[in-house]
Formats: C-alpha cells, structure tokens, sequence
C-alpha cells in the first residue's frame, strides 16, 4: 500500500477531492450526455459522455486506489468488463483460462468470442502443471480466485511467474476476494477484473464491472475500447457504487466474522458433509490462502447429506436467507448450484466436479450472525423432518 493511507481510508477517500465549484464532500451526479463547448474544438476537458464523465471518473479512481493500479476502467456490468479485456487481443489469440469460470464468463468466451478466432482452454490451474497448462503461445491467462462455487484457491504469484515467462497477460476475476483481502497486482498480475454488482457496490441495487491495471499500455487500449466500443455504465449507477465502496472494509469484516461463525456451525452439524472455505486448516486451498488473501468475505459453500428435493426444500425454507443469484450484498443469499446455476450441466458431470445435488452456497450478509445460524437451523429442520 502506498502512501494515501491503509484500505480502509482509501474505501472513503481513495481519489477523491471535493467538487471545486461549491466543495460539495461527495463526487455530484453529473447527468448529462454532453457538455458545451467555448470555441469549435476546444472544450474543458470534457466533451461527450461516453468518453468523460466525473461521476464515472471519481469511481474510477477509488477503485484503481483501492487495487494499486495507476488506471480502473469502469463498465456496464462485469461481463462488459470482462468482454473488453478479450477485445483487445485479435483473431487467433491464445488464452487460458481455469477450469471454473464464473458461468457468464464461460458463455461469453465460448458462444461469442470463439467466433472471432479467439481461442480458449480451460483448465484446473489450482492443480495443474503450470509449463504444460500454459504453453509459450499463451497470450492471455485468465483466473477466478477463489472460485465459484467450490471456492477454490489458484497461487496467483506462481500463475503470474509463468505468464511472465511464456510473454503472456495475466488476468485475475478480484470479485469473490475484493482489494480489501487480496490484491491481484501486488502478487504479479497484469489486470484485475471485478463485477462491481457484487461486493464493491455490495447493495445489491446496481449492475457493474470494472479493470484495472498498472501498466500503460494496458490502460491505454481499456480507456480506448471502453469510448470505441461503448459498453459504459450511467452515472447514477456509477455515484451508487462509489457510495457502496465507502463501506467495503468494514462490509467485509462482518461478511468475514458471520461466515466464520456459520462455519462453525456447520462443522457441529453432522448432516453436513463438506465444507468448502478455505480459511480452515483442514481446506486445500488454506496454505496458499493464507499467504495470498489477508481475510475471506461471506463465501461459503457446504453439501448436505440428503436428496436434490430435500436440498430444494431447504433452499426454499430459509427466512432471513434470500432464495437467490448474485452475491455480496448487505443481505445473505443462499442458491442450490444443483437446481439453479448449474442446472445445465449433466448430472454425472457435477457429481465429477464436486458439484454434489446437496451442494449450497451461502453469500453470508452482514445481518446478526445469530439469526443467520437460527435461520439455517430451523431450514434444516424443515428440509429433513
Ligand atoms: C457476477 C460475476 C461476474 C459477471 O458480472 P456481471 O456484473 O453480472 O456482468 C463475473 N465474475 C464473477 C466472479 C461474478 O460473480
């Protein structure tokens, strides 16, 4: 972290200065698509506002603050953010990528860019052999770490050294961990990606997405593509995820502290037959977690020993717990990757992938953990009555 203070300050005043025309303390909604112009060709800096808005700009800055990168470039959702990294290489570019991508993720590369000759592999880059999995003609390598819904942990330091090796750019989906508990570009990475509609807004009331980088030339193409192609968020939505960031750090430590007390119940439950966070000794992921990741949000995901119906019943019995997708919001969700998410995926296949039909993922609010355990308690004893 460099010199404008530790996460949590950087959340709040991370790039940002007061408005100078009236010292308004927060970044205004500058809602307007163009602005005047004193003489033909020559403008304040601002001319049209697919290319500059302030609101956009005050957000771009808190986030490239908060991810040490000298640049942030903010889209219309993560998927946009996501689609420009891929818009930069050409046909026949090369990219690996893991082998549990978030599901929109994989759809966009496999149904929309491998028609313009983009190609993709996927494979397990937490257990894989790093020469063989990316090969010299690597041009991209893409991550989620941890991932979704098995939250598994890929070593981003080592990833990063092979890609360095092989000439290739290294690209890590920051959704799940946020800066506050992991920071991509500190341990070698090239990009960082988010959907900002998960934990940086974290209210659960805006669709966004966000790149970062430190390296120019990186920035130069995102800043250029996100004029040229033009998948840019409003400015509403991009003042609400400014207002969301403010309270990341301390978001994330109440997400942390009630996920680490649902596990521990569900460590004493024993109709629960794995757990999956890898902020427990005995998880696979714990050594390189810890020396990665400075703490874990609200992610967890379990299997409970019973039938996909009883599973569904228990989904759907939970009180404070929303039935729902998405993640990171003030409010806990919970989803049966089974029946929702990964229902598309053949049944042999999920068993295969770990994806058991009594699988749940819990996005763990920041409600009273009390309630959170009470909820799941009494879900349970509906679901296997
Ligand atoms: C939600 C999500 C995305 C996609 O973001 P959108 O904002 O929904 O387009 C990408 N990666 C991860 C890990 C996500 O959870």
């Amino acid at each position: 972290m460099s010199d404008d203070g530790r996460i949590e300050t950087r959340c709040i005043h991370g790039g940002q200065q007061h408005e100078p025309t009236t010292g308004a303390v927060m970044q205004p909604v500058f809602q307007t698509s163009t602005y005047a112009q004193p003489w033909p060709a020559k403008h304040t800096g601002y001319e049209y506002a697919r290319t500059q808005n302030p609101t956009r700009e005050a957000l771009e800055r808190c986030i490239a603050s908060l991810e040490g990168a000298t640049e942030a470039v903010c889209f219309g959702s993560g998927l946009a953010a996501t689609s420009t990294v891929i818009q930069a290489l050409g046909s026949g570019a090369k990219v690996v990528c893991g082998d549990d991508l978030y599901g929109g993720t994989y759809r966009v590369f496999t149904r929309v860019f491998a028609k313009f000759g983009v190609e993709f592999s996927f494979v397990d880059l937490a257990n894989a052999d790093l020469e063989e999995a990316i090969p010299e003609d690597t041009d991209l390598v893409w991550l989620e770490s941890p991932t979704n819904p098995l939250l598994k942990i890929t070593d981003i330091r080592k990833v990063a050294e092979r890609a360095k090796q092989v000439g290739a750019t290294l690209a890590v989906d920051n959704t799940f961990a946020t800066p506050v508990f992991q920071r991509p570009l500190e341990l070698g990475a090239d990009l960082v990606v988010h959907s900002t509609t998960k934990y940086l807004n974290g209210h659960s009331d805006v669709v966004g997405g966000v790149v970062a980088t430190a390296d120019p030339a990186w920035a130069e193409q995102l800043r250029f593509l996100q004029n040229a192609v033009g998948a840019v968020p409003g400015p509403w939505d991009t003042w609400l995820t400014l207002r969301g960031l403010k309270t990341l750090a301390v978001r994330m430590e109440r997400h942390q502290a009630n996920a680490r007390r649902v596990v521990e119940w569900l460590e004493n439950n024993p109709k629960v037959t794995r757990i999956h966070y890898p902020f427990r000794e005995e998880d696979p992921g714990y050594a390189i977690a810890s020396s990665q990741m400075s703490g874990f949000g609200g992610m967890v995901s379990f299997v409970l020993d019973c039938t996909l119906e009883q599973a569904e019943k228990f989904c759907a019995s939970t009180k404070v717990f929303t039935l729902a997708e998405s993640l990171g919001g003030v409010e806990s969700l919970l989803e049966l990757p089974a029946s929702m998410t990964h229902a598309s995926v053949p049944p042999e296949i999920r068993e295969e992938l770990g994806l058991a039909d009594g699988l749940i993922r819990l996005s763990c609010g920041i409600e009273h953990a009390d309630d959170l355990i009470a909820d799941l308690e009494q879900a349970l004893a509906a679901a296997l009555q």
